[in-house]
């Protein structure tokens, strides 16, 4: 802050840094001045005009600071809510707490605690569009930005294979996906494949992914030693509203008439695996659902949909 002391026919001005609101006030911190300086300024009436001026030309980089509080440690993108923490305190984005097993910068576990205070920081700043690199320059409040990403028309779709770069907009993607990573690419929203329960000694994993209606889907099919797990997660921003769900059936090829079904929600990009967003079903289960004689094996097909709730 500046302060300044006006006398008749002259002025002194002084700048002095702003005290931390907790900081003591005594005769050490204050800004001294000299009396006899007062005594020349005032001269003849010997009335001084004290004015301080609060000095603002610092609260950019004090944003700026706010800022870096912000930017996740992972992928240096500005976080928005929910912003989860590890059980130490460090805050993650959403999306890059997805794709890891501890903290990256103390390796402790992550956890199930929001920060709620940083998430409230976020409504003072304004996002850029994630596709700003590729042309977008819209900016928005943390509570437009997605609903703009969504429908950007600068909107590009990582390549999904974890070792591949490759970044275009979805049909460009697509292509692709098709000349280079062909054999785990489906090009519907339903996938069938089969298995033998009866030949359980080893964990596998089959991992495809869908390309249908401008989204990418990544369905598992995880076995371990007593149950085989399917899973599907939906790879790009999605409608909040609208809901994806996916169904798996195993059919008995010999009697399509009987069949097993389950279903779950589609995870989204955010939300990690638990017990519970999986649909499974026990070895033992499916051996008494018929019996197996040589060649057997059980078909299983998932099936994606769509809901969307009719707003009245
Ligand atoms: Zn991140
Ligand atoms: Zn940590
Ligand atoms: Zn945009
Ligand atoms: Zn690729």
């Amino acid at each position: 802050m500046i302060i300044k002391y006006n006398g008749e026919n002259s002025q002194y001005k002084v700048k002095t840094k702003c005290l931390p609101f907790d900081a003591a006030c005594n005769t050490n911190n204050g800004t001294k001045i000299r009396l006899i300086t007062l005594n020349e300024i005032a001269e003849n009436n010997g009335n001084i005009t004290v004015t301080i001026n609060l000095d603002v030309g610092e609260s950019e980089n004090v944003n700026e600071e706010v800022l870096k509080c912000l930017e996740c440690p992972v992928c240096q993108q500005l976080m928005r809510p929910p912003i989860y923490q590890c059980t130490t305190g460090h805050s993650f984005c959403n999306i890059c707490r997805t794709k890891l097993n501890e903290c990256t910068t103390c390796r402790q576990p992550l956890s199930n605690t929001r920060n709620f205070s940083l998430e409230g920081f976020t409504a003072f700043v304004k996002y850029s569009c994630a596709y700003n690199q590729f042309g977008c320059n819209a900016i928005f409040a943390v509570n437009e930005i997605s609903q703009h990403e969504r429908s950007c028309e600068f909107k590009v779709y990582p390549c999904p294979i974890s070792s591949c770069d490759y970044v275009a907009k979805y049909f460009a993607v697509k292509s692709h996906f098709k000349e280079m990573h062909n054999d785990c690419l489906v090009e519907s929203t339903i996938y069938q494949g089969d298995f033998d329960p009866r030949y359980n000694c080893c964990t596998s994993e089959t991992v495809k992914y869908l390309f249908e209606h401008c989204n990418i889907y990544k369905f598992t099919f995880k076995r371990s030693n007593e149950v085989c797990s399917f899973q599907v997660r939906i790879l790009n921003d999605v409608d909040t509203n609208s809901k994806f769900f996916y169904v798996v059936s195993i059919s008995d090829p010999e009697r399509k008439q009987r069949k097993m079904t389950k279903s779950n929600l589609c995870l989204t990009r955010d939300v990690p695996i638990t017990d519970y967003n999986v649909v499974s079903f026990l070895y033992s289960d499916l051996l008494s659902y018929r019996d197996f004689s040589n060649n057997d094996q059980i078909v299983y097909c998932c099936e994606i949909y769509e809901f969307k709730p009719v707003m009245l």
